[in-house]
């Protein structure tokens, strides 16, 4: 484990039993965190991305591997040793909504983790509320309100400062804003990238968008089928992808100048991804890459360095050839 890391994940493996097969979410896939980084964890649905970071809270058990936070070793804890490992790491989801409930009150949401975890004492629980609001710029007033009396950007700034309350280190974002408007997106992100300053937090996004996850990340890892196929610092990722499946999920990005849009070549790929309960053989991206050879059917390419902190499994890397990438960066991370 290296000096500074907060999370060492390595070889994690989590099948889930399907009828009477095994469906393999996470294969194999190894990351390290840096205290203080954002880290962007990339895929279509069904890649395993919400397995990896469901997993990394304990929220299930790994079948293989091992999960080190903080220097300790959680990946079989017991549900009693890991509770206070609990408060260490919080995650926030897609629908805010669903992981709010109706019949409480904001400030009840908020006071309920404080009271259980002890955060400060009872008599400071209604002044901490109000600071947690004022910290994801939500009123006071607020408080005494129920979730459905606000909007889903609103939900999801009281789901991050319930999140808070408990003085995570590691905060884990599940596509923390698919679910809400565009016009919305933005500032969530933006929040999210105020309150890891402020509260000195580590974070993982994990999202389907690119573009999104690139608005705030220092390191993007890009997952296919429960495996991760590139691996690298955000810019050089987005500009200079070396995975064809990166390239192609680059291409179908829109960018927001229009003439470049209408010009642009993209990268189609063939059909959906397929089932991960029988993926393909070889490289599980040969049935769609559009440089697939032969090789690529039976041999698997290992996860290796394209360049230094770069890594890329593919037989083929950087041979995709260039992709027109305009991304603008709205949020400064
Ligand atoms: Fe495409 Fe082959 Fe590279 Fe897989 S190993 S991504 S099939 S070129």
């Amino acid at each position: 484990m290296k000096g500074d890391t907060l999370l060492d994940v390595s070889d994690l493996t989590v099948r889930f039993k399907t009828g009477r097969r095994f469906l393999t979410a996470v294969d194999n896939v190894s990351v390290d965190v840096t205290r203080g980084e954002t880290f962007g964890l990339v895929g279509e649905s069904g890649s395993g991305k919400s397995t990896f970071g469901l997993t990394v809270v304990r929220a299930h058990a790994p079948d293989a591997g091992r999960i080190v936070f903080d220097g300790t070793d959680i990946s079989n804890l017991s549900d009693k040793d890991m509770r206070p490992y609990r408060t260490h790491m919080q995650m926030i989801f897609q629908d805010p909504y669903a992981s709010l409930d109706p019949h409480m009150k904001v400030s009840a949401i908020l006071a309920e983790p404080l009271r259980i975890h002890k955060i400060v004492p009872r008599s400071e629980i209604s002044e901490k509320v109000t600071s947690l609001l004022e910290a994801v710029g939500m009123p006071a007033e607020a408080a005494d309100r129920f979730p459905n009396q606000f909007s889903g950007g609103q939900r999801q700034r009281i789901s991050i400062a319930r999140a808070l309350a408990v003085e995570p280190e590691l905060l884990i974002a599940d596509e923390p804003v698919s679910a809400l408007d565009v016009s919305i997106q933005a500032q969530v992100m933006a929040l999210l990238n105020d309150v890891k300053s402020r509260f000195g937090l580590t974070t993982i996004v994990i999202a389907h968008d690119l573009a999104l996850v690139y608005q705030v990340t220092d390191r993007i890892a890009v997952m296919y089928l429960g495996q991760i196929v590139e691996l690298g610092p955000t810019a050089e990722v987005v500009f200079g992808p070396q995975h064809p499946y990166t390239a192609a999920l680059l291409s179908a990005t829109p960018v927001p100048d229009p003439d470049v849009e209408r010009s642009r070549e993209r990268i189609v790929l063939r059909g959906e991804p397929p089932s991960a309960l029988s993926p393909p053989s070889g490289c599980r991206f040969h049935t769609r890459c559009p440089i697939a050879q032969d090789v690529c059917r039976d041999t698997a390419p290992p996860l290796t360095e394209a360049s230094q902190g770069h890594l890329v499994a593919c037989h083929f890397a950087g041979q995709i050839g260039p992709v027109s990438v305009d991304l603008p960066r709205s949020v400064d991370p």
